[in-house]
């Protein structure tokens, strides 16, 4: 198969020939129809995550048909249009017991720690598990952008942020990420404040339902911003991007008893980030995290987006080929494109070879 490959921490990739995968006796091999690309590959590509190993393929967003199927997989069979969540649960810890397979004691994330799918193929462990059947009218595309970021943001915003109507939420960074909850917020009802530095991120903000759009850079301090558009400050605040700075305007820009969500990954040289604990306390804050979304949480997030209350599919704004997908992963920290990127890994750059036959 066709794959981007890195051998290296911040080397260039490439687009190589692989073995294709074969399935795990619980798992499956998925060809790969789309696969969106996330900052979180930039993350792993340069080198802040334990869970990589070299030579590594990048890519967990990823919605396609299912190839080949495991011995011991009863729910699904080849053909099937499927999508995953970017964690792959075990199915049988206690945390998979409790209904939390976001937060699996023995998740596997395609991506990351195995090869993910920016390749033509990917294998996904414990299929009856994690495996999300696909509406037969959803594109590929759309459904990409659900694994990570979409579906991130849902459970950030409705089940840990518990969005109510007419709340102001305010969401610090207009990525695929921000941009999914600002739509998901306004969608439950609520006002939103967009924050992003960016004035086409703050457009699309603009479009996907927020009320007030703010640009961080034109002001001193986006926290106290926040505060007076808010008349006090966010019910609820998303740091939709991962920095101190995001973090800190979000915690700050809360009003008493408010509620903040970290979704952005933190990297930093320590392994922590300040985190302003004093206005928590005095403000009675509460702090939560969200990471992903169990597949079993998808039919309720499905169903809004078949009714069309939701339109992942208006967050892909470029689709690009396996062969343009390096530099676009290089590119994602100094000049990421508006809204979500798409990697159609059986589409050929025109002039190249024909589509492979499909199945
Ligand atoms: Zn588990
Ligand atoms: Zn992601």
């Amino acid at each position: 198969m066709r794959a981007v490959v890195f051998e290296r921490y911040g080397d260039p990739a490439e687009v190589r020939e692989l073995p294709d995968p074969s399935p795990a006796p619980h798992g499956v091999v998925v060809r790969v129809e789309a696969t969106g690309l996330c900052r979180s590959d930039w993350h792993g590509w340069m080198g802040h995550d334990p869970d990589i190993t070299l030579p590594h393929v990048p890519g967990h967003e990823l919605a396609g048909v299912v190839e080949a199927v495991g011995g011991r997989v009863t729910r699904w069979r080849p053909g099937d249009r499927v999508t995953v969540p970017f964690v792959c649960a075990c199915g049988s810890c206690p945390s998979c017991a409790a209904g939390d397979q976001q937060v699996c004691e023995r998740q596997t994330q395609p991506g990351f720690h195995h090869w993910g799918s920016f390749a033509e193929y990917v294998a996904l462990d414990h299929a009856d598990v994690n495996l999300v059947a696909l509406p037969d009218d959803m594109a590929y595309g759309t459904a990409a952008a659900l694994g990570c970021r979409f579906a991130t943001a849902f459970r950030a915003v409705v089940q840990q942020g518990r969005v109510a109507a007419g709340e102001w939420v305010a969401v610090h960074g207009c990525g695929g990420v921000g941009l999914s909850a600002v739509m998901i917020a306004a969608a439950s009802g609520a006002r939103v404040v967009a924050v992003d530095v960016s004035p086409r991120a703050l457009e699309l903000a603009r479009r996907f339902g927020a009320a007030e759009c703010l640009d961080a850079a034109g002001v001193p301090d986006p926290a106290a911003a926040v505060r007076e558009l808010t008349g006090g400050g966010a019910h609820l605040s998303l740091d939709a991007l991962g920095s101190p700075a995001t973090c800190a305007a979000s915690v700050n820009g809360l009003r008493r008893r408010g509620r903040h969500v970290q979704v952005g990954l933190l990297p930093s040289a320590d392994g922590t980030t300040p985190v302003p604990l004093a206005r928590a306390i005095a403000l009675e804050l509460e702090l939560l995290g969200s990471h992903g979304m169990a597949a079993h949480a998808y039919p309720g997030m499905l169903r809004l987006v078949r009714t069309g209350v939701l339109r992942p599919d208006l967050l892909v704004t470029r689709t690009i080929t396996l062969d343009a997908a390096p530099a676009a992963l290089a590119a994602m920290d100094t000049a990421p494109a508006a809204g979500v990127t798409v990697i159609e890994p059986r589409r050929r750059r025109p002039g190249g070879p024909p589509f492979p036959a499909a199945g």
